[in-house]
């Protein structure tokens, strides 16, 4: 349902050709509907998709990261899977993080 900005009454779907338009029949008011749809529709679909993705791609790599004789703070297990991450400025050391291989704790190096 779309609503017309200038008058606010009920806004009609109607084919002009290849073009999807959206007319109001009390005010004359259009809009070209197939050309904003498309552009809203990726939008849309980057937003939904990008947080997902990347969290299912570390969780997938945590089995063949390798690892490594440390202690975990929480549980005091000595072996722990570990991976370095650069920070944004390059000139900065990388930090490398652990996690514990019994209860799955994460933390970083200090
Ligand atoms: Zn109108
Ligand atoms: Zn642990």
């Amino acid at each position: 349902m779309e609503f017309c900005p200038e008058c606010g009454s009920l806004m009609m779907p109607s084919k002009k050709g290849s073009l999807t338009i959206i007319t109001c029949k009390k005010c004359g008011y259009c809009r070209d509907l197939s050309k904003e749809d498309k552009s809203k529709f990726v939008v849309k679909e980057k937003i939904s998709h990008s947080p997902k993705d990347k969290l299912i791609v570390i969780e997938d790599k945590v089995d063949t990261l390798p690892k490594t004789r440390e202690q975990c703070p929480k549980c005091g297990n000595f072996e722990a899977y570990w991976w370095e991450l650069q920070t944004r400025s390059g000139d900065e050391p990388s930090t490398k993080f652990y996690r514990c291989t019994r209860c799955g704790h994460t933390w970083r190096e200090y």
